[in-house]
């Protein structure tokens, strides 16, 4: 039998459910001590209490219809977008503040079919082509839509390999997609290539910017080597970038861009045959949170471009630390050359698989990879007090490995996802 709590008969007081919720989060991943890998990407203290109050400031209204009711959210949500815009160089964009990276995903590759369905119309059972490294979503999001995902290995370097995934199209082929950044390597895949591919076949190219998006611009703006990524490639049609992560915005917070609006016009649903009338509506969610909107307005324009360039300047300096760090244990190797903030590390000499073992006994929440094996970190603020710890855990962990390796059987390793 099922024991099921019922509904208290008296309410409880705010003192008492504060000290309960304390309670319940004491066995969490302690991510303000850096133990986390992804899952939590944050911009300090100030920042945080400047996206708290902008949320609960809205936290109440609605981001459904924000043309209609709240003009504010409208304002904001423009501003938004705008800022997006200019960032990623589409002039002409259309966008959309969506619930996060699977819905931009989702509704872009909604746009794509839709797209495919008047331009492509030979395309029956339409497919679409993306690197191994690209999100889970894409699969995801093609279950849902009716869409067939074609996954083609990436080259030595972990990026996209463009030849194999232009010989993996055919005549259903109806879009490409590259990621800016990968999610587990970190690195841009060659965009430039993808869209020339792309262009060749008359296919719809998605560039997956939802970890990378909002870092990218500033740190290819402090100087470092980022390849071009964004709608300056000709031949990109559509984007999806995460505010909830490198903008460090309020989690339930993501864009999503396309180049102009005759490419967007394929986004929104419209109905209207039922009592209400009319609905049209780009989103998948009808009621929106005001407060997500709210709150990536108010960090964006705290931030601005000189809050961002600091952040990504102070992150860049640790991410090299960390490299450092992980280049100087025996054995181990960075995996390809990550431009952004996430990292990932293997080695030939024993078994990730172990390695992850014992830093995660050390209580450290390692994103663990599984094909190829591997640990990978998505660094953000909390994880700049750590770097010793980290590593003197890793370099421990790797001795304890190399004992453990000798002659032993490869168990499975558990996903972190
Ligand atoms: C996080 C991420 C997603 C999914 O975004 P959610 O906001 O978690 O839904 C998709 N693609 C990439 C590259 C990501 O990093």
């Amino acid at each position: 039998m099922i024991m099921r709590k019922t509904l208290p008969k008296k309410g409880r007081g705010w003192r008492d459910l504060e000290k309960r919720m304390g309670h319940m989060r004491k066995g969490d991943m302690d991510w303000r001590r850096g133990r986390h890998s992804f899952h939590v990407w944050y911009g300090g203290d100030g920042l945080f209490e400047i996206q708290k109050r902008a949320y609960t400031m809205f936290m109440q209204e609605n981001g459904g219809g924000v043309g209609r009711t709240f003009m504010s959210l409208k304002i904001m949500e423009d501003e938004v977008i705008d800022f997006g815009a200019g960032l990623l160089h589409a002039p002409k964009a259309v966008g959309h503040i969506t619930s996060g990276g699977s819905e931009s995903i989702f509704v872009a590759l909604k746009a794509a079919r839709d797209w495919a369905r008047v331009k492509r119309p030979g395309a029956r059972r339409p497919e679409v082509v993306i690197p191994y490294s690209g999100h889970p979503t894409f699969n995801r999001a093609a279950d849902y839509l009716g869409l067939t995902i074609k996954r083609v290995a990436v080259g030595a370097d972990y990026r996209a390999d463009a030849a194999a995934m232009e010989k993996a199209i055919t005549r259903n082929t109806i879009a490409l997609v590259g990621s800016a950044v990968c999610f587990p390597f970190g690195v841009v895949d060659p965009i430039r290539d993808l869209a020339r591919v792309a262009k060749r076949h008359s296919l719809w190219l998605h560039v997956d910017a939802c970890v990378g998006g909002y870092t990218a611009p500033f740190v290819k703006k402090l100087g470092y080597p980022v390849p071009d990524f964004d709608f300056a490639v000709p031949g990109v049609c559509s984007m999806s970038a995460d505010l909830h992560k490198y903008g460090f915005c309020a989690k339930g917070t993501s864009t999503v861009f396309y180049r102009n609006p005759s490419l967007a016009k394929y986004q929104p649903f419209d109905f209207k045959d039922w009592p209400q009338g009319r609905f049209e509506c780009p989103n998948v969610a009808s009621t929106r949170p005001g407060g997500s909107i709210s709150a990536a307005w108010a960090v964006m324009n705290h931030l601005g471009e000189e809050g961002y360039l600091k952040l990504n300047k102070r992150l860049m300096r640790m991410r090299q630390r960390y490299i450092n760090g992980i280049k100087a244990i025996d054995g181990l190797y960075i995996r390809g050359e990550p431009e952004l903030l996430i990292v990932s590390y293997g080695s030939d000499a024993f078994d990730m698989g172990d390695v992850a073992d014992e830093m995660q006994r050390r209580k450290w929440f390692v994103g663990s990879q599984v094909n190829p094996r591997g640990i990978m970190i998505g660094l953000s603020l909390p994880h700049e007090a750590v770097v010793g710890e980290y590593l003197d855990d890793l370099s421990r962990s790797v001795t304890k490995a190399k004992k453990a390796g000798k002659g032993k059987r490869r168990r499975a390793v558990r996903s972190t996802y």
